[in-house]
């Protein structure tokens, strides 16, 4: 099993994206839905460096999957995550995480199609909890603001003209 914390895993300033954090989507997930199921998860990053997580799937009271990883190769980390359904209005049932992080001293108990662990993070949760965004909305937001003071320095200048 791979590590993490050891190379590139700092926290940067700006939030965290959805697309550098790790992310266990349902989706890839379902089909291994069933007592006693267990494997990896791994995920490889541009340049090579694989991340892999263990997980094991329990059926008690209600079916949870139990994350397990090494965290910055120093801490064992044992996350279990219940799962649930609900149902679809075709009458299939649709599988669900439920988001294990407590936030303020509130657990956030969410329903989550995808769980994520941003750079620098120790647990998987959902996009909420981690406070995540898409990279795509950031570099629409720094261009917003550059445009923005474009706008106010021509108005400066004076030959900024609102139609
Ligand atoms: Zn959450």
């Amino acid at each position: 099993m791979g590590g993490f914390g050891s190379g590139n895993w700092y926290r940067i300033e700006k939030k965290s994206t959805v697309e550098e954090s790790l992310t266990l989507a349902m989706r890839n997930f379902r089909d291994r839905i069933h007592p006693r199921s267990s494997g990896t998860f791994t995920w490889t990053r541009t340049g090579g460096n694989k991340s892999s997580i263990g997980y094991l799937v329990t059926w008690g009271e209600s079916p949870t999957i139990t994350l397990h990883y090494r965290w910055r190769d120093s801490e064992d980390v044992q996350i279990p995550v219940h799962l649930q359904t609900t149902l679809t209005q075709f009458g299939g049932q649709r599988w669900w995480f439920t988001c294990p992080l407590i936030v303020g001293g509130v657990a956030c108990n969410r329903r989550a199609g995808k769980l994520h662990l941003p750079p620098g993070a120790r647990y998987f949760g959902c996009r909420k909890c981690h406070d995540l965004t898409y990279r795509s909305s950031q570099e629409a937001h720094q261009e917003e603001r550059l445009f923005e003071s474009i706008g106010r320095m021509a108005e400066r200048l004076g030959t900024f003209k609102s139609q």
